[in-house]
């Protein structure tokens, strides 16, 4: 539960006259989502990330508490990158009072634009769905979190967008650069340095860091030298499968289904998986691995739209990418569908062999894949091929699992499909990439965040803690002095 630090400014100390520097988590403390960090210098607090919490109904809770400082006192916000557990609350910072600027790479700003009005869309819908169900049981409802409108009035803080490597200034006596973290568009890792009050001092927040040698985005930068690193440490405890093997088993998955007749199912997360994934089939049927006259289907809005605002923004995109796009559409291939309509999704529902789905969302929880898996899941034929991370309690993760019935709209639906889980296409950097990230440079202190206590944090506290290297695990509003 959250434990508010007082709203108040920090105090200056009487004896030095400098400013305190505090640093408060608000959110990914011990835990994946909704990453919220408050940083206080002199009379400016800056907030970094302002995320959803997800996962189920505890996280739904804690989105609906006050954030625990309050949101009209901060002056920036800024943002590493879009993904909902780092975004998914500026809409109710705003609606709460934040008055202040966002600042984010365009490409974080285009994708936030994105995410956000998705997920109100979503808790219109829930609240909704809530309400008619409350009303029946005669319990009152208390109303989305956000609504669209709000979502919309939230994009009106982002300010100019920043570039990759170029100090601004974000208040007096305070810089900031944005270093690419190479894990999804636009992503960053930033460094700010610190010197109002006469006490110079720099942090760097991770942010998500991504993997090195994907094929779209460039390798993440190794961190800048600082006195103090916030660190994620959601794959601290494990290596990730090469990502090679993992290409193969894909297009072993999708060849072998379609030989036999059935269709493959892919679920997707929206934002760089569904691009990387419809980029490796281009690349198969380019390479004659796969059959070029397989029909692809898109099947979702959200990941339409990103893969637009990706042929936006190629300042983004690595050397490789750069020049194969010289060549041609690296997302085009012959037979790709973007269904946007509901029509269009319900029409795949007849095609009952030698089509590749894919749909959101990633974890199975929610959206049109639900649809594509019921009258997919009970054909031997068919494959669901799971290419992203499935959290506990998830439908995918019951797929992973090897469950034989699932229950999907109140109906059982049996699992005769073959299922298949390929790790490799990680969108998060592995043990040994967040050691190498981090470096061997003199750190006052490592700050581990945004990893699940008993498996990444713990992991990596313990690697670090061999290495001689100071580090703490910030609760959820624990305020540490800097
Ligand atoms: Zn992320």
């Amino acid at each position: 539960m959250l434990s508010p630090t007082s709203s108040s400014r920090p105090a200056r100390s009487k004896a030095s006259g400098k400013s305190t520097i505090t640093y408060t988590c608000h959110g990914a403390a011990k835990e994946v989502t909704g990453s919220c960090h408050l940083l206080e210098c002199g009379n400016q607090r800056l907030l970094i990330d302002c995320g959803l919490f997800q996962g189920g109904r505890e996280q739904d809770r804690a989105n609906a508490e006050p954030f625990g400082f309050d949101p009209a006192s901060i002056d920036v916000l800024l943002l590493t990158h879009a993904h909902l557990d780092h975004c998914g609350r500026i809409p109710k910072l705003v609606k709460e009072g934040f008055r202040g600027r966002i600042v984010a790479t365009s490409a974080t700003r285009d994708l936030a634009r994105v995410v956000m009005l998705d997920a109100a869309g979503l808790q219109e819908e829930d609240a909704r769905r809530a309400q008619r169900s409350g009303h029946r049981r005669g319990v009152a409802n208390t109303g989305p979190l956000y609504t669209l409108d709000d979502a919309l009035h939230a994009m009106d803080f982002f300010g100019e967008p920043v570039a990759y490597d170029r100090e601004i200034v974000i208040a007096d006596g305070i810089r900031a650069t944005f270093r690419d973290a190479g894990h999804i568009l636009g992503s960053a890792s930033i460094l700010l340095q610190l010197d109002g009050g006469g006490r110079p001092c720099s942090v760097v927040f991770s942010g998500d860091l991504g993997n090195p040698g994907r094929p779209i985005l460039r390798n993440p930068e190794p961190a800048p030298q600082a006195d103090y690193v916030v660190m994620e440490t959601t794959y601290g405890d494990r290596p990730h499968r090469a990502l090679p093997d993992s290409v193969d088993e894909l297009y072993r998955a999708v060849k072998q289904t379609i030989d036999r007749g059935g269709n493959v199912i892919i679920p997707t997360f929206a934002l760089e998986r569904a691009q990387e994934i419809l980029y490796y089939l281009n690349q198969g049927m380019q390479q004659g691995m796969l059959s070029a006259h397989t029909p692809v289907f898109m099947d979702s809005p959200m990941a339409i739209s990103a893969t637009e605002i990706f042929r936006r923004h190629p300042e983004c995109f690595g050397e490789t990418f750069q020049q194969e796009l010289q060549h041609g559409d690296p997302f085009g291939m012959p037979n790709l569908h973007f269904c946007r309509d509901t029509a269009d999704s319900i029409a795949i529902n007849h095609i009952e062999s030698g089509a590749i789905i894919l749909a959101g969302s990633g974890m199975c929880t929610g959206g049109r894949v639900l649809h594509h898996l019921r009258h997919n899941l009970w054909r031997e034929r068919s494959s669901v091929v799971l290419v992203g991370y499935a959290a506990e309690g998830s439908l995918a993760r019951r797929l992973v699992d090897g469950a034989k019935h699932v229950r999907i709209y109140n109906e059982d639906v049996r699992v005769s499909a073959q299922v298949w889980t390929i790790n490799g296409f990680s969108a998060h950097a592995d043990q040994a990439t967040l050691l190498n990230w981090l470096g061997t440079s003199q750190r006052k202190r490592v700050l581990l965040v945004h990893g699940e206590y008993e498996r990444g944090m713990r992991a990596m506290a313990e690697r670090l803690g061999g290495a001689g290297v100071a580090y703490q695990m910030p609760g959820r509003g624990e305020a540490i002095l800097l």
